[in-house]
Formats: C-alpha cells, sequence, structure tokens
C-alpha cells in the first residue's frame, strides 16, 4: 500500500510517527516548504506548549470554540494523558505550568520535533520537500497526487494535514474533490487601539483582567497584556477566538470593556472606597493605590479620572469617585483592527466537519481520503488545544489508515 501524507506539519508528522507500516508499504510524506515541523520550531515562544493539563474531556470540549462535534470523538481516541505517555513513552518528560500549559520538560521545542522525527525514522517515513500539492485527482482504486513543479504520484490512501489557509481561494484543489469549505477567517490575534495613551503602558500586565465584547455575549478573564499597539495577552487571545467569525464580519471595529479587577462587582468596589476613605482618608490617592493594580495603570487611571497628585482619598468628590469606578470596571476601548505578528495564530474554518468521520477522520465524500488537524474547521482557545487537535487527529488518521 502506498500512503501519502500532503504536509509535514504537527498532525501530518504525527500520523506519520504513528502509522505502523506493513512490510512493504510505502508512507511518503510530501511538503511544500524546505523543512519539517517549522510551526513546532517556533510555537509557544520556542518552547512549543505542546497539550494543556485537562483532563476531564467535557472540560477541555469547552476550550475549542469550533469543532466540538469531532473532537467530542477524537479526544477520547487520544487526549492530553495519551499525548503525555506518547512523549514520555519515547523519553521526553511534559511539564505543566500553574496555568495548565504543558512544555517539554526541556523548554526546547527541538526536544518535540526530535522526538516526532526518530518515531517517523523508526518506522520507515520517507519525507519529500518542495512538492506543493496543486491538484489531486480521484481514480479507481486510488488516487493521482499533482505536484506544482508538474510531477506527479500514485498513492492508495491519501491523508491530508496541509494546516490552515488564509484564502477561501487556496481551498479549491479540497473543494474540487467534492468537499464543502467552511469561509477561513483569522483567530487568536491581538487587538489594535490605535493612539490611544493606555499603549504608553507597554510591556505591562495585569494577572486577571476581565474583558468583554461589546455587543456580543463573549467575556473573558485572565491576563492582559498592553502592548505599544494595543492589548494583548490570553483574554485578549480567547475573546479573539470566541468571536472570530463576528469581528472578521465587523472588519476588526469594534469596542471592548475592560474590568481591570477581573470580577470584582461594583457594590463590593464602592464598599472597598467606602472604607478606604474613612481608614486612610488623609492618603493621597495617587501613592495610595489599594487594589493591586500595577503602579503604572494606576497612576493612568488615576489621571484619567482628572485625580490630581495631591487629592486625598478623603476629599474626592463623589462624581470622581464615580468615575474612578466606571474607569477601574467598565474601562471602554475602541479597537480598530488586529495584529497576528509573532504571536501563535490559528485559521477559523476550514474543510467541513460534517464530511468527515471523526471516529476514523476518513472523508465521507470520498473513500481513502483522510483528514487531521488546522485544515479541518476546528480551532482551540490559546494554551496548547491546537496541537492537542493536531495530535488527536493524526493519531485517529494513523490508526485508520491501517485498519
Ligand atoms: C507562531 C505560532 C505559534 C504557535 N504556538 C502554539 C502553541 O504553543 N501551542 C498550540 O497548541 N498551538 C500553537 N500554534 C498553533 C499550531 O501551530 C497549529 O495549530 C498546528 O501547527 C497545526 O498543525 P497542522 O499540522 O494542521 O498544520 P501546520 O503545522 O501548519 O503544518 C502544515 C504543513 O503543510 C505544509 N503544506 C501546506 N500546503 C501544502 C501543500 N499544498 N503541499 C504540501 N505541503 C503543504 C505546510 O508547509 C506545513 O509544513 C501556533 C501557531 C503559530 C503560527
Amino acid at each position: 500500500m502506498k500512503i501519502a501524507i500532503i504536509g509535514a506539519g504537527a498532525a501530518g508528522c504525527f500520523a506519520a510517527a504513528n502509522i505502523a507500516a506493513q512490510p512493504g508499504d510505502e508512507v511518503i510524506v510530501f511538503e511544500k516548504a524546505a523543512k519539517a515541523l517549522q510551526k513546532v520550531k517556533v510555537s509557544g515562544g520556542g518552547r512549543c506548549n505542546v497539550t494543556h493539563a485537562c483532563f476531564d474531556i467535557p472540560e477541555l470540549l469547552s476550550r475549542y470554540p469550533r469543532g466540538k462535534q469531532l473532537l467530542r470523538k477524537t479526544l477520547y481516541q487520544f487526549g492530553p494523558r495519551d499525548t503525555i505517555n506518547w512523549f514520555e513513552q519515547r523519553g521526553l518528560k511534559l511539564k505543566a505550568e500553574a496555568d495548565g500549559r504543558m512544555f517539554p520538560i526541556t523548554d526546547d521545542s527541538q526536544s518535540i520535533i526530535d522526538t516526532i522525527w526518530n518515531e517517523m525514522m523508526k518506522q520507515g517515513v520517507q519525507l519529500r520537500y518542495h512538492k506543493a500539492v496543486e491538484k489531486i485527482d480521484k481514480e479507481a482504486g486510488g488516487f493521482t497526487i499533482n505536484f506544482a513543479d508538474k510531477s506527479s504520484y500514485r498513492a492508495d490512501k491519501v491523508l491530508i494535514a496541509t494546516g490552515g489557509f488564509p484564502k477561501a481561494e487556496q481551498y479549491k484543489w479540497i473543494q474540487e474533490l467534492g468537499h464543502r469549505i467552511q469561509e477561513p477567517v483569522p483567530s487568536l490575534f491581538t487587538f489594535n487601539i490605535p493612539k490611544h495613551p493606555v499603549t504608553a503602558l507597554m510591556g505591562l500586565s495585569v494577572a486577571n483582567a476581565a474583558v468583554k465584547i461589546t455587543g456580543t455575549k463573549i467575556a473573558e478573564q485572565g491576563p492582559l497584556l498592553i502592548t505599544h499597539w494595543g492589548m494583548s495577552g490570553p483574554v485578549i487571545l480567547r475573546c479573539s477566538a470566541w468571536a472570530a467569525r463576528e469581528l472578521h464580519a465587523r472588519n476588526y471595529d469594534f469596542q471592548v470593556q475592560v474590568n481591570w479587577l477581573g470580577d470584582v462587582k461594583e457594590e463590593e468596589l464602592r464598599m472597598q472606597i467606602h472604607d478606604l476613605r474613612r481608614e486612610t482618608g488623609k492618603q493621597k490617592v495617587v501613592h495610595k493605590n489599594p487594589f493591586e493594580l500595577p503602579k503604572r495603570l494606576w497612576e493612568y487611571l488615576t489621571t484619567e479620572c482628572g485625580i490630581s497628585d495631591e487629592m486625598r482619598w478623603g476629599d474626592m468628590p463623589a462624581a470622581q469617585q464615580n468615575k474612578l469606578i466606571t474607569h477601574m470596571l467598565r474601562d471602554v476601548y475602541e479597537v480598530k483592527g488586529k495584529t497576528t505578528f509573532k504571536e501563535e495564530f490559528v485559521t477559523c474554518g476550514g474543510v467541513s466537519i460534517n464530511e468527515v468521520n471523526a471516529q476514523t477522520m476518513e472523508s465521507r465524500v470520498v473513500p481513502g481520503l483522510y483528514f487531521a488537524g488546522e485544515i479541518l474547521e476546528v480551532d482551540g482557545i490559546t494554551g496548547g488545544y491546537n496541537f492537542q487537535h493536531a495530535w488527536s487527529s493524526g493519531w485517529v488518521a494513523s490508526r485508520a489508515i491501517i485498519s
């Protein structure tokens, strides 16, 4: 049997590493670039956030804005626990950070690459670089894969693991096989807030901010980072994932509301301020920062509320107190545009999961054709979930291809 895998990324290589081919079988990975596993290399800031320490599958499913219907089947077959075991059985331990993200113990993505690579070599997998697939023809009993360099390859089974494409027309050769494509739009991006004074606080992070996208139900909580172009950090990336389609439809022109104190409610804050005015009324507002906010953020918020350096807690007029409460709990920012530069990003959309058998990853339209990874309309929030989908779908496909 000749098995062709298109794309030497996370899903394609993981599938190749797990196909226990029989003597005489040929497993070849065709890759358009000059190297394999390039995204793994740069992922997680060079450390590769390989999965997430979440072992309850229903809970894990809640971390994927799209694709639950498929993941419900694949994650039960190969979940985070299996990922940990797979690498550990091959000599690479993974460790969990306090927030649940898992990395190789080496803190180096190269060790993930080496482990997968060694397994592929052990299985006798072959790789061909500079092989960009342009068209696949389904023929009786197999496929002919046509490359940009005008060469072709005849395979019995084909696994498409090319990752996500930003433009709908890049999926044309898959559509020609009879598959429907859900419109691709970006997910996991940061928010641009051009020329806003808050950007002067670049580099500052708040451990637990709550962010809402105005006019939607999307609300997330977690670390927020202020950048020189706007806002980033896990809470922003998560909002971008849940609202990927909506924000695309709004041309990335929208409003966010930030609660700098996380889940603190107005009544609770009013009580706190009331006590503070009574107990520390003689202290200056700017100097007495009672909410454990970063100093520069506190100074920014008080300046925005017109609180002078000299004003004391006890002398603050009610109007200014109200303004301060509003700025702390419902600080509004106009977002104009997004950025994916140097950040983790994924494609929302892709091959419709209704046409793929989630037990096998085989196409319901074209027998013998399989899909794995980001090419499917499956994507997770930031935290190792996207690689987990690549491993799960790659593994499930690898089992089914040889069955
Ligand atoms: C900078 C960055 C950091 C990231 N960090 C993380 C992280 O830490 N944790 C996490 O969970 N996720 C992370 N992600 C997301 C994660 O990398 C992807 O979800 C994952 O790589 C998808 O795997 P894949 O195999 O489906 O696609 P890819 O890894 O993109 O691989 C697809 C491969 O197919 C090849 N290819 C494409 N078209 C063709 C063609 N026509 N012919 C032949 N070959 C083709 C490509 O060149 C590529 O090598 C990150 C993404 C980025 C961009």
